[in-house]
C-alpha cells in the first residue's frame, strides 16, 4: 500500500541560512522527497538565503552536493526540475544586503510562504525585524524555528517574547523533529485508535516507562555548542519530554493543534520536580580510537554531561505510582531510540512458583527501525508441562502495510504541515516554557552540588549507576542494541 499524498497549494518556502548544515543535511533532501512525491507542485520557490556570495547557479550546485551528500541521491531526471525551481538570495540577517531584493521575489505572487530560521536564535529578532520592516509576512505566512528554544526558562520567555512581538503565536512553528517520526504518530494511533490499550494505560495495569534515545556518536563538531548544553538541554527538555507527553496525556477530544498540546501542556505541568538521587550524569571517555568528551569539547574539567538517566513521576490520577525512567546519550554501545511500556505482573500465577515471572511489554521502536512489538507470555511448545515463555508480537510497520509503505522522513512530513498550516505537531509557547519550568530547578540543583558526571567508557550502556538507578527499584534498562 503506497503512502498517500495529499495534495498541497503553491508555495515559497524562504530558507535562511541555506547553506548551513541543517539546511543540507535535512532540509534540502527532504523538500527534494517531497518535489518527487508531487508535493512541490510548479509554480512554488524554495529560496535559499544566507551571507555567502552565491549565484542562483553556485546555489543550485550546493543543492546538487547536499542531495549527494546526505540524500543519498544524484536526483535522477527529476534533479533538474526541482532545481529550476530554486532561487537564491546574498543576504545579511543583520544587515540591508539582500531585503529589497527578497521582498520583490516574493511579491511576483501570493502564495503561502513559510520562512525558515535555519540560523543560530542570536538572529531570529533581527530576521523577524527586517521581514516586517519589508512587509514580507502577512496574515498566510508561517516562520518555522528549530531547537535550542532558549537554554533556560528565562531566555525562553525572551525568545517567545521577541517571536511573539512580530508574529501571531498561530504563525510560529517550533520543530522538535521528533514529533515527526512516523512511529511517534503511530503512538497515537495506536493509543487512540485501539480499544485494546487505553483501558490498561494507566498506574493500575502499568508497572513503569522507560524511554531510551541512545546515540553512538560523539559531540561531533558542535563541541563549543554541546560543552554550554549537555544532555538536559539538548535532548531531555525537549525530545524526551516531547515523547513522555505523547505517551501520558489524555485522549485530545479531536486531533487539532491546540486539542492535542493542551492535553501535552497538562502532561509537563504534572510532573514533579526530581530528587536528586533520582538522577545521574554521565561523561564518555575514552575507548576504541575515539576521544573522550572532554577532548571533544576542549575543556579538560568539564563538568557538562553527555548522558542523563533520571526518574520521574506524575502527580495526576493515571499515573500516580508509576515512575518514568528517561535516559539519552552519546557514545553509548548503539543507535537506539525506543520507549518501553511494562506492565505489571498477572496478579497470581496459576502455573506455580517455577514458571517465571512473566509481563506484557509495549516497545515503540523509534530507530533505527521504526516499529512496536508487544510481548505477550505463551507455553513454551513441546512436552515436559507447562513452561512459560514470552514471545513478540511484532508490528512491524513495514511488514503490515507492504513493500510500498514508503513514510516520509520527519522533515518530509513537517516541512509539509507548516506548508498545510497544520500546527499539531509543533510546540506552543507555553509548552516550551513549562518544560523549561521542570528542566531549569534540576540544573540549577547539581550545579548547587557541584556534581560531577560520572565517566563511562565510550561504547557502553552509560555509568553502572545508571543501572543501580533502575535495580534499586528492582528494575533494569531494556537493552541498548547495537
Ligand atoms: P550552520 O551550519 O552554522 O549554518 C548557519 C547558516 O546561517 C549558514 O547558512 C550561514 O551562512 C547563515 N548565517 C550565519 N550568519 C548569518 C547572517 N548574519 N545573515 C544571514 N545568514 C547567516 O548552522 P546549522 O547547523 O545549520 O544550524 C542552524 C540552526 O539549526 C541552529 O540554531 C542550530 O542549533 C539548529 N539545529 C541544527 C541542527 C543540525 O543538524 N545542524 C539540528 C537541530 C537544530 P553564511 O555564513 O553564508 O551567512
Amino acid at each position: 500500500m503506497a503512502s498517500r499524498v495529499i495534495p498541497v497549494e503553491a508555495f515559497d518556502l524562504v530558507v535562511f541560512g541555506g547553506t548551513g548544515d541543517l539546511a543540507r543535511r535535512k532540509i534540502l533532501p527532504a523538500l527534494f522527497k517531497r518535489y518527487c512525491a508531487g508535493q512541490m507542485p510548479g509554480p512554488s520557490r524554495l529560496i535559499g538565503a544566507a551571507r555567502s556570495e552565491l549565484t542562483t547557479e553556485g546555489y543550485r550546485e550546493v543543492v546538487r552536493q547536499a542531495l549527494r551528500e546526505f540524500g543519498n541521491t544524484d536526483g535522477g531526471p527529476a534533479l533538474e526540475g526541482f532545481l529550476g525551481q530554486i532561487d537564491y538570495v546574498t543576504i545579511d540577517a543583520r544587515g540591508g544586503t539582500g531585503w529589497q531584493e527578497l521582498s520583490a521575489l516574493l511579491d511576483i505572487n501570493d502564495h503561502v510562504r513559510a520562512f525558515y530560521f535555519s540560523v543560530g536564535p542570536g538572529l531570529f529578532k533581527d530576521l523577524a525585524e527586517r521581514l516586517q520592516g519589508h512587509r514580507m509576512v502577512d496574515a498566510n505566512s508561517r516562520i518555522v524555528v528549530e531547537k535550542p528554544f532558549g537554554r533556560d526558562l528565562e531566555s525562553a520567555k525572551a525568545l517567545n517574547r521577541v517571536l511573539c512581538g512580530f508574529f501571531d503565536e498561530g504563525q510560529i512553528y517550533r520543530i522538535d523533529h521528533y514529533l515527526g517520526k512516523e512511529t511517534v504518530q503511530n503512538l497515537m494511533a495506536v493509543r487512540f485508535g485501539n480499544m485494546l490499550f487505553e483501558p490498561l494505560w494507566n498506574a493500575q495495569y502499568i508497572d513503569h516507562i522507560q524511554i531510551t534515545v541512545a546515540e553512538t556518536v560523539g559531540v561531533g563538531g558542535r563541541g563549543a555548542y554541546y560543552e554550554r548544553a549537555g544532555a538536559m538541554r539538548d535532548m531531555m527538555q525537549n525530545h524526551l519530554m516531547q515523547l513522555l507527553c505523547l505517551i501520558a496525556m489524555e485522549p485530545p477530544a479531536k486531533f487539532e493543534p491546540d486539542a492535542v498540546r493542551d492535553e501535552k501542556l497538562k502532561v509537563i505541568r504534572a510532573l514533579d520536580p526530581v530528587e536528586p538521587h533520582h538522577i545521574v550524569r554521565g561523561q564518555y571517555t575514552q575507548a576504541d580510537g575515539v576521544q573522550g568528551f572532554r577532548d571533544d569539547v576542549d575543556n579538560p574539567r568539564s563538568k557538562t554531561e553527555s548522558f542523563i538517566a533520571l526518574r520521574c513521576h506524575l502527580s495526576n490520577w493515571r499515573w500516580a505510582g508509576t515512575p518514568f525512567y528517561l535516559r539519552t546519550g552519546k557514545r553509548l554501545k548503539g543507535r537506539d531510540s525506543q520507549i518501553t511500556v511494562v506492565f505489571k505482573d498477572a496478579p497470581h500465577s496459576i502455573f506455580g512458583p517455577d514458571t517465571g515471572r512473566h509481563n506484557n511489554e509495549l516497545t515503540i521502536q523509534l530507530q533505527p527501525n521504526e516499529g512496536i512489538t508487544l510481548d505477550v507470555t505463551i507455553k513454551e511448545p513441546g512436552q515436559g508441562g507447562m513452561r512459560l515463555i514470552d514471545v513478540p508480537l511484532d508490528m512491524s510497520f513495514a511488514e503490515a502495510l507492504g513493500p510500498d509503505a514508503d513514510a516520509p522522513d520527519a522533515y518530509e512530513r513537517l516541512i509539509m504541515d507548516v506548508i498545510r498550516g497544520n500546527q499539531t505537531l509543533f510546540m506552543r509557547d507555553d509548552e516550551v516554557e513549562a518544560a523549561w519550568a521542570w528542566t531549569d530547578p534540576i540544573i540549577q540543583g547539581w550545579e548547587a552540588r557541584g556534581d560531577v558526571p560520572k565517566p563511562y567508557d565510550a561504547f557502553t550502556s552509560g555509568p553502572d549507576t545508571a543501572q543501580q538507578l533502575m535495580r534499586r527499584d528492582g528494575r533494569e534498562w531494556r537493552g541498548i542494541d547495537s
